[in-house]
């Protein structure tokens, strides 16, 4: 009998592309078809609602009673028309992934006729109960309600016949109980305290929004052969494999011409995402065989920020029906690239002009230089929050690896906008305290950006780099929800935005002139972010040393990256900003450590099931015929060629019984070690113990069944290998 690899590789051999054609409209004719936008909303809506919520979605105040009645009436029969038959409120609880819970339009009237209803309470605000999402303790049994409420701001859309309202997800008491509250809640912190500072410059600007544009890295992996390694159906990524003799040592995948089944996958997905309104726009093969990425245009950052959970729920729906698996998984395979996430992030002011970018004026380009050096500012002071922001156990795997952004946050501005802050910076070294910007001989502040077009230097290696309009932030995981870096950052640069701005009217309350003061605070802040700037090689060991000099933390893990959530500078800044209160961190920093637990725990499991009922009965299986071999030979040889030509055998013999017994062994101290974890009883204790006694088993045990991948005969492997799995057929 044939074993599920080979069974795999036959359905794998006779696959073909699925052919995808793009609708015979353009995009932009098809582009939102599926979302309740404002252009539908217009359609759908009287006159006056309209208006009515648009000044209110402007404002960002409460709509009003009346108009969301209305508003609901012109979902439902948008929605009716769009054959839709449920509704759900879409949420993002704190499992990583969006929940819904379906509810049928369909009602009965009391005398028992059926009919179809949608009404605004419904939209509005549902109790979908959810109590078995995480809540870290903030939902007891008797407040054990979570409510969604509908957040206007992000378009309802319709996915497979139902209509999904995007939501937060709150506690009874009103504790965020997901990612969306602290974004929308960090998005005006950041408003706030960026108009007080673009006022400066320019008094009509009375309105800021962070803006975001997701790069999406996944792998793509044939079903067949998905289903045939259990450790990918049920983690997303393979704790065994024996590198392949070739991967992605050529560089011949990255930016290659794309392969017609992943194509075809692809064509679909962006049909499917332009008709809900998710700008995709580039799509190209990542570094590691079998890897891509989709990037969008960006847009603003809650909404980009539920595009970014959409596609990462449409990706794996759209790859199944091309008989592929989606691994959205930041380490599905070891030895080659992970997957990320870029998140650009820049600065928009009353929606059209971008601060992160210079101007034409002088006066443009100061306030550049005080959006930049705010951003220096915040991440200098918060490098910590920005580095627990992207912790996961997953990340873990991927962060440092010489393949993603080490786990030391700093920033890369180019060697053109560091010489122009070094200019700045150095009348405050002669001791100067306010020197007109004329009177840095080398600095024409005019210039700016004539400089930056030049800025064509990008330093790959930054996990945090300014790319002439924006700031990368490229340390973010695959899977994550990209909120959770976007309300960190919002929130730290709010804070040194508010005091850029409470600086600047200090010293004019000291009769400095405002242009005189905001160049001071400029230089004040580049000084004050020194630390955190480095143009070099984030990969090498000379940094890794540099970073320790300059007092950068360098967490290797999500466990000893974590204690910043409990320290009081983060509770200060996330209450002063309303982002989160003491008791919603307390309740994050648990479900970090027990969602960390959860994850090793399971690959910890799989692991020990792979070992000893695949791998173990397999290499004995082969070890059987070699035995019977070694047997053999000796029957028909004389003793003498025996001894001398049954040597290799007889060493195989051997290595397959050790190997065998260290993975036994090491299997048996892991499961041990599990048992001891989960005795503890903080979550934070058992995380640590997770992390620093159990997960050391994972390498060693490894190690011993890849080398037996090599040694047994490829016909009894029982899971398919790294060159099956990473090339296409
Ligand atoms: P890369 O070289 O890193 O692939 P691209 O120029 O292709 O960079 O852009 C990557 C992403 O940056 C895109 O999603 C794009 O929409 C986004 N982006 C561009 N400008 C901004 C901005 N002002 N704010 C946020 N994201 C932006
Ligand atoms: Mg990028």
């Amino acid at each position: 009998m044939k074993n599920f690899r080979f069974k795999a590789i036959e359905k794998v051999f006779d696959r073909k592309p699925i052919e995808v054609e793009f609708p015979s409209v353009k995009a932009s004719d098809y582009y939102g078809s599926m979302t309740f936008n404002l252009d539908t909303m217009q359609e759908y809506l009287p006159k006056e609602a309209y208006k009515a919520v648009l000044e209110d979605i402007e404002e960002g105040v409460k709509i009003k009673r009346t108009v969301i009645d209305q508003i609901a009436a012109a979902m439902r029969s948008w929605a009716l028309s769009k054959g839709a038959t449920h509704y759900t409120h879409w949420f993002q609880p704190l499992t990583g992934v969006t929940a819904e819970k379906h509810d049928s339009f369909l009602s009965l009237r009391n005398d028992g006729k059926p009919i179809v209803e949608f009404c605004g309470n419904s939209l509005v605000q549902q109790e979908p109960d959810a109590s078995s999402f995480p809540s870290g303790g903030i939902r007891n049994t008797f407040e054990a309600r979570g409510y969604t409420a509908w957040d206007p701001t992000s378009p309802a859309f319709i996915i497979d016949g139902t209509l999904c309202i995007p939501t937060i997800f709150v506690s009874y008491t009103g504790e965020c109980l997901d990612f969306k509250t602290p974004l929308i809640r960090s998005i005006e912190a950041i408003d706030v305290a960026a108009v007080k500072v673009a006022k400066l410059f320019n008094p009509e600007i009375n309105k800021v929004r962070p803006t975001l544009g997701w790069e999406q890295e996944y792998f793509l992996v044939d079903s067949a052969l998905y289903y045939a390694r259990p450790d990918l159906m049920l983690i997303g990524k393979t704790v065994f494999g024996h590198s392949s003799a070739k991967d992605q040592q050529l560089s011949d995948h990255y930016f290659g011409a794309i392969h017609e089944r992943a194509v075809n996958f692809m064509k679909e997905l962006e049909i499917e995402a332009h008709k809900l309104g998710i700008p995709l726009k580039t799509r190209h093969n990542e570094v590691a065989p079998g890897q891509f990425e989709c990037a969008p245009i960006f847009e603003e950052a809650n909404v980009a920020n539920d595009h970014n959970l959409l596609i990462m729920h449409i990706i794996p729906k759209i790859a199944r029906k091309h008989n592929f698996v989606a691994l959205l998984h930041e380490k599905p395979y070891a030895g080659i690239n992970g997957s990320g996430k870029h998140n650009n992030w820049s600065l928009a002011a009353n929606g059209t002009t971008n601060l992160l970018v210079p101007g034409k004026t002088e006066n443009e380009n100061l306030r550049f230089l005080a959006f930049i050096t705010a951003t220096l500012k915040g991440v200098s002071d918060y490098e910590e929050l920005l580095r627990v922001s992207i912790a996961s156990a997953g990340n873990d795997c991927r962060l440092g690896g010489h393949e993603a952004p080490p786990a030391i946050m700093s920033v890369f501005i180019g060697s053109q906008l560091t010489s122009a802050l070094e200019e700045i910076e150095k009348a405050h070294d002669r001791g100067d305290f306010i020197s007109q910007p004329e009177e840095d001989a080398n600095l024409d502040i005019a210039m700016i950006p004539e400089i930056l077009l030049d800025n064509t230097d990008r330093n790959r290696t930054s996990p945090f780099a300014f790319t002439g309009n924006k700031f990368e932030f490229r340390a973010v995981g695959s899977t994550m929800n990209p909120a959770s870096p976007m309300f960190v950052l919002n929130t730290i640069v709010a804070e040194a935005l508010d005091e850029f701005s409470d600086n600047v009217n200090k010293l004019m309350q000291d009769d400095v002139s405002k242009d005189d003061a905001i160049f001071e605070t400029i230089r004040k802040f580049s000084v004050e972010s020194r630390k955190i700037r480095f143009e070099g090689n984030n990969y090498s060991d000379e940094w890794v040393e540099e970073a320790k000099k300059r007092g950068l933390s360098n967490h290797s893990d999500t466990v000893d990256s974590m204690y910043i959530v409990k320290e009081d500078s983060t509770i200060e800044i996330f209450e002063k900003y309303k982002v989160f209160t003491k008791r919603e961190l307390m309740a994050r920093y648990d479900i970090m450590a027990e969602s960390y637990t959860k994850s090793i725990q399971i690959e910890s499991r799989i692991m020990g099931d792979l070992a000893l009922n695949h791998i173990i009965p397999t290499a004995i299986e082969y070890q059987n015929t070699l035995i019977k071999n070694a047997k053999g030979l000796k029957e028909v040889l004389d003793n003498k060629t025996f001894s001398q030509l049954s040597k290799n055998q007889i060493q195989s013999i051997k290595d397959i019984s050790e190997y065998i017994s260290s993975i036994k062994t090491n299997v048996e101290s892991m499961v041990e070690e599990r048992k001891k974890a989960n005795r503890l009883l903080s979550a934070e204790d058992k995380a640590r113990a997770y992390a620093k006694q159990v997960k050391p088993y994972f390498d060693a045990i490894r190690y011993y069944v890849d080398k037996l991948e090599l040694q047994v005969n490829d016909e009894l492997w029982p899971l398919p290998k790294y060159r099956e799995l990473l090339f296409m057929k």
